[in-house]
């Protein structure tokens, strides 16, 4: 199985985790058949680069796909990928579970990554999982309540001073140098791990729009090559418009699309509530951008002020989940889709990660010997 540059083609023998030119490398498309099977990784076996250590899962994937109340104003089928009920409560998991399988079949002994959020805190988790030491970088101002949360797994939090951008390539750098393999945001098998979501979609409906909320790039990454790698096997007849959604705050995917840039640049001064999806200069941003021209895919950027109200509109629906999940309801408003098409926005983590950033809990307060009247309404 060979890795390629979808930037400029160059091929790699595994384990490479990126181009010479800088760009990220991909597995060649899979092709294959769906079989009997309990869970989405048995069910698509031929799918995967490494064999998934199924009896070292902790049950990510097989996720909820349901049928939202908030479709009907809108006049369009709306479904949302629960991807909030995975075991550290992001999509994270997939991608990471099967990082791991290769990680450990591969014989390293230690693994690591980059984040400050959902990511640290899955591979925090599955490294615990398999027997692995974690080395977990996180920034500066990574916050006490987040880091409480990768620590509960007992790996080793270090924070770095200095620039976190370059903490990326570095930390590829070193993982070579020292024998830790590192699971970034768009590592090849976090990508492959990705591909389940598409391949859960394709078996409960054909959609017609795809909304992704996109930060590094890599989970856009995973259901476009899912969605190819059926077509290409003959499974699907068409692919969906895939739509990249991102925070107005932190766009640099979306305004190197519109305005026609050969590649992203580094956003400025990122700011909006939409923490997880923050990456000022993604990683995967060029490979996103040359999916979307390619397939003619489309860019959306929502306002944190449209975060919050899709936030709120998702909790009508029974959902809570953090304002980088909400960008896709956010976006619905934005697209002029046509009617009765359908749209399955992808929930990617849980509010209560988020608490911090949550308007605040409300409660009316009653004396017990008024509860009756509390409880009917008048005081
Ligand atoms: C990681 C993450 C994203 C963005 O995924 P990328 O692969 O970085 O584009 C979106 N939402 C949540 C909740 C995430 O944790
Ligand atoms: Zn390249």
């Amino acid at each position: 199985m060979k890795l390629r540059c979808p930037i400029c083609g160059r091929t790699y023998d595994e384990p490479a985790q990126r181009c010479s030119c800088g760009e990220p490398v991909e597995f060649d498309l899979f092709k294959g058949e769906p079989y009997l099977g309990k869970t989405v990784w048995e069910r698509f076996w031929d799918f995967w680069p490494v064999e998934p250590l199924l009896e070292l899962s902790l049950g990510e994937g097989d996720t909820p796909l349901i049928k939202s109340k908030i479709g009907r104003e809108l006049g369009i089928r709306l479904y949302l990928k629960n991807e909030t009920v995975n075991p550290t409560w992001s999509f994270k998991d997939r991608g990471t579970f099967l990082a791991m399988s290769y990680a450990l079949k591969a014989g390293y002994k230690t693994v690591g990554t980059v984040s400050t959020g959902n990511m640290a805190a899955s591979v925090s988790a599955y490294a615990s999982r398999f027997g692995l030491n974690a080395k977990i970088l996180v920034s500066e101002s990574a916050s006490e309540e987040k880091l409480k949360a990768i620590s509960a797994y007992g790996a080793d939090v270090i924070r770095v001073l200095g620039d976190y951008g370059r903490l990326y390539f570095e930390s590829l750098r070193l993982g070579e140098k020292l024998g830790i393999y590192f699971i970034n945001s768009d590592n090849p098998f976090r990508i492959e791990g990705y591909k389940g979501i598409a391949f859960e979609m394709a078996e409960e409906l054909s959609p017609d729009y795809v909304l992704i909320p996109s930060s590094s790039g890599g989970l856009f990454r995973g259901i476009a090559k899912g969605f190819i790698e059926l077509r290409e096997s003959r499974l699907i007849e068409e692919l969906p418009t895939l739509v990249t959604v991102q925070a107005e705050g932190c766009s640099p995917i979306c305004k190197a699309f519109e305005e026609g840039k050969p590649r992203i640049e580094r956003f400025e001064k990122p700011d909006t509530i939409a923490k997880a999806i923050t990456n000022p200069y993604p990683p995967s941003g060029n490979a996103v951008l040359k999916l979307l021209r390619d397939f003619n895919w489309l860019c959306v950027t929502v306002s944190d002020g449209e975060i919050v109200e899709a936030q709120r509109k998702l909790a009508e629906d029974g959902l809570f989940v953090q304002p980088a999940s909400a960008t896709g309801i956010a976006a619905l408003g934005k697209l002029n889709l046509p009617e009765s098409s359908k749209v399955v926005s992808i929930l990617t983590g849980s509010g209560l990660k988020t608490l911090r950033n949550s308007q605040s809990g409300s409660a009316a307060e009653c004396p017990l010997e008024k509860l009756e009247n509390c409880v009917r309404g008048q005081n």
